[in-house]
């Protein structure tokens, strides 16, 4: 399967040529077609396999289809005051949820590469990082919002600053760190908060990511194939 073979919006076939990825490496060969049809997943590959582009491509493909529709209206600038947090309300679209502050910022740089040019506007939060400021950046707009656990549950519980109601999708990246770094409790408090996992599609992950080796198998709820 090739990028331009995988129903992708063209504004992101135009960012991924500008990123210079020419063929899809294997994990996104999976991804790209299951995403697409709607489908929830856990892949799971190595460092370096392509995995950060391989749930951002088909997301984010699907979310500039929609951008127009879904899109938060913008804030005008001369109402929002820096540090009131009344003047904040994010609603992301996508949640990445992630262990690290180092795989935040990667995670984060390249969503703004294939971000390039639509109405997706992203922003990262993560906690050793003063409050303020990741409050200014998402009373900015956030479509697409990656995060570790602490803050995003600091963030979720603070009155007006954080809704995930408008949610579309979730990702969760090296979900067997987080299962392993007891971030268990913070998970399950995101996920009841208005994400789209359904118990079926959470039991799914809990049996798949228990396993050692698993390369890819994606299922819709009660249903599971292999890949
Ligand atoms: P990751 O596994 O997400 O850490 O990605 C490893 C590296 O591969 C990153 O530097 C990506 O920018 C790069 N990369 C991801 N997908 C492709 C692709 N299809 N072609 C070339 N490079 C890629």
């Amino acid at each position: 399967l090739s990028f331009a073979e995988a129903g992708l919006h063209p504004v992101m076939l135009d960012n991924i040529k500008l990123a210079g990825y020419r063929v899809p490496t294997p994990i996104q060969a999976y991804t790209m077609p299951a995403v697409h049809q709607g489908y929830d997943l856990v892949a799971c590959a190595q460092t370096g396999s392509g995995k950060t582009a391989a749930f951002l491509i088909p997301i984010l493909s699907k979310l500039m289809g929609k951008a127009k529709k879904l899109a938060a209206p913008r804030p005008n600038p001369a109402t929002f005051i820096p540090g009131v947090s009344q003047a904040v309300r994010a609603e992301p679209l996508l949640l990445i949820v992630c262990p690290t502050r180092e795989l935040a910022t990667q995670i984060f740089d390249e969503t703004r590469r294939f971000c390039y040019r639509t109405m997706l506007r992203p922003c990262c939060i993560y906690g050793g990082s003063p409050i303020p400021e990741q409050l200014n950046q998402l009373a900015k707009g956030c479509d697409v919002l990656i995060a570790t656990p602490g803050r995003l549950c600091d963030f979720i519980d603070r009155p007006h600053i954080l809704s995930l109601n408008r949610l579309r999708y979730m990702v969760i990246d090296e979900a067997d760190e987080m299962v392993g770094a007891d971030w268990d409790q913070e998970l399950k408090k995101i996920m009841s908060g208005g994400a789209t996992f359904n118990k079926a599609a959470r039991d799914l992950a809990n049996h798949h990511l228990a396993m050692d080796h698993c390369k890819i198998r994606v299922g819709r709820a009660g249903s599971t194939h292999k890949n």
